[in-house]
């Protein structure tokens, strides 16, 4: 069967078209600035990438523009829609509501507004998406899967925090984590490669990202995640501040004479490696810079680390040992000097790193040495592609 992965933003969408026999891409892009004027990048396997600019005020229109793509005499890659068998929806926040992937149904639309005011720039949005995919591709099975969902195996005392309890009763305030989907899927890939049953292993997942989070994995549930109610809580991210002292907040808002917009465009915006080094949120940006002398790069890098490596601390104590790290996303894929600062700090734990197999790139590989009393691994991750499958699993 042929699925629709769709990725929905409020002014942008995502797509991949995923053969779920053969695992292929079959034909990839993007739809931006849908609202504003709206283009298209396509690119079929093996072919060209082509862009193209057309008028996208909504994003039907949108998404029928990448219906159009698909099924092209010249460039497309299929016939027409009937070879399209389910459209899967990556979903941002499912709240309580959802531990699971599910079809979709009016009833699960309803659940997903209702919790619109926990994401409110992203559930829209993905709302948006799936009923354009019902107006235009009608009869054909539409999945949802939550980045939330894999987290809401967490114990009460890991997702509730230390406020009253009737924010939690009256609000549902607490710990919900982020980037379910990727951890999820690193972690099992880990069981295999290490050749240990899912439900019998301990892996701390580092999803390192432009977003980044870590999440504690134990016996293929996660038992911790270090983003909260909402991405900007934990690790210091690209732009993110992640965990800060809360009465931060009034002492600059006070000092900027700012409100509490001003505060979170802040925190969300303006932090994190990006705020600390004053160059960039990326992290080759930061790496040429420090390798050229920039002190507030290089410090950035370091903070960056050292905050990793202390939730590797804390989600080894909360699991009792751990038996697999692994390195996931942009950085985690791609940056060794992050890897290499990370692991300096476990030597406790007994790790040592093959520093020949940590420089590799962009494949999946066990970085540590044999004798390493914990694996170390990069899984590069891949959300497409455990949505299409949670998709067909569904339908
Ligand atoms: P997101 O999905 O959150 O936007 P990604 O997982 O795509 O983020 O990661 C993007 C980040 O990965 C970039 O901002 C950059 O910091 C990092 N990255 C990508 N390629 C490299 C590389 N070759 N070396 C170092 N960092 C990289």
């Amino acid at each position: 069967m042929n699925v629709l992965v769709i990725n929905c933003g409020s002014s942008s969408l995502k797509f991949q078209l995923i053969n779920s026999e053969s695992e292929a891409v079959l034909a990839k892009g993007l739809c931006e600035r849908i609202g504003i004027d709206g283009r298209l990048t396509y690119q079929p396997a093996g072919g060209e990438k082509n862009v193209s600019e057309k008028a996208m005020p909504t994003h039907t229109e949108a998404i029928q523009f990448v219906i159009d793509a698909l099924t092209d005499a010249d460039t497309g890659v299929v016939k027409s829609l009937d070879e399209i068998g389910a459209v899967g929806h990556r979903v941002v926040h499912g709240g309580e509501k959802f531990a699971k992937s599910v079809v979709v149904t009016p009833e699960v639309k309803a659940a997903i507004a209702e919790c619109n005011d926990l994401a409110p720039l992203h559930n829209p949005a993905n709302l948006i998406g799936i009923e354009a995919c019902e107006s235009l591709m009608p009869g054909t099975p539409q999945v949802v899967v939550f980045d939330t969902a894999f987290h809401q195996t967490m114990p009460e005392k890991a997702y509730m925090y230390g406020l009253p309890y009737e924010y939690y009763e009256k609000y549902k305030v607490r710990r919900y984590g982020f980037h379910g989907t990727s951890h999820s899927f690193v972690s099992k890939r880990v069981a295999e490669i290490v050749g240990k049953p899912y439900n019998a292993t301990k892996t701390i997942v580092c999803h390192l990202g432009n977003g980044a989070s870590v999440s504690a994995v134990l016996n293929g549930e996660s038992v911790d995640t270090s983003m909260g109610l909402t991405p900007l809580e934990g690790l210091v991210m690209g732009t993110r501040s992640g965990d800060i002292d809360p009465a931060i907040m009034e002492f600059i808002a006070k000092k900027e004479n700012l409100d509490i917009a001003g505060i979170m465009n802040v925190l969300n915006k303006k932090s994190g490696v990006e705020g600390v080094s004053g160059v960039s949120s990326d992290f080759r940006d930061l790496e040429t810079a420090a390798k050229a002398g920039n002190k507030r790069a290089e410090l950035a890098i370091d903070v960056f680390a050292y905050r990793v490596a202390k939730y590797v601390g804390a989600y080894t104590a909360a699991m009792n040992g751990v038996d697999n790290i692994v390195f996931t996303a942009g950085i985690g894929e791609n940056c060794a000097l992050v890897r290499t600062k990370v692991c300096s700090y476990l030597g406790y734990l007994g790790i040592t790193i093959d520093e020949e197999a940590n420089g590799k790139r962009g494949e999946e590989i066990v970085i540590s040495t044999p004798d390493s009393k914990v694996k170390v691994l990069v899984v590069p991750t891949n959300e497409e592609l455990a949505i299409a499958r949670e998709t067909v699993a569904l339908v």
